[in-house]
């Protein structure tokens, strides 16, 4: 069950490769795989580097700070999910801005937010007798 003022999700079914990324809200931590020999993090997770072709890639933590590449305000509800109008997102993580993620981008007036602006993670939790969820969303990074 979700808990009270958590939105309704469709959550991501949990296996081995993406474990580590939907669960690393728990630590306060937005993961992702990353190569070991090359340094590029590789996401969406697959076995392989897509850069250098290594198999070496091991989970590490980045900083959870973004950007905002484009963004739309959904007003239908086209499925179950947070209280409309809410914010679509895709954001870069800053260490490797080919590393995008559809996200929402939430404490934010709608009138505020612009493209390129700064972005930091926070964690939406959901439990779930397959293994709770923590979804990363996005929120305006006024320290930056
Ligand atoms: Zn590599």
């Amino acid at each position: 069950m979700a808990e009270t003022g958590v939105p309704f999700r469709v959550l991501p079914r949990l296996d081995d490769r993406n474990r580590a990324f939907w669960t690393g809200g728990a630590q306060g931590e937005l993961r992702f795989w990353r190569c070991q020999a090359c340094g590029y993090y590789v996401h969406p997770p697959q076995p392989i580097c897509p850069e250098c072709l290594s198999k070496d890639l091991a989970v590490e933590a980045v900083s959870g700070r973004a950007t905002l590449a484009t963004y739309t305000v959904n007003h239908q509800p086209w499925m179950p999910g947070p209280e409309l109008p809410y914010v679509v997102g895709i954001v870069e993580i800053v260490e490797q801005p080919s590393v995008r993620l559809m996200t929402n981008i939430v404490n934010c007036p709608h009138d505020e937010l612009e493209i390129g602006m700064p972005l930091r993670v926070v964690f939406e939790h959901h439990e779930d007798p397959d293994g709770d969820v923590y979804l990363p969303l996005f929120e305006p990074d006024g320290d930056r």
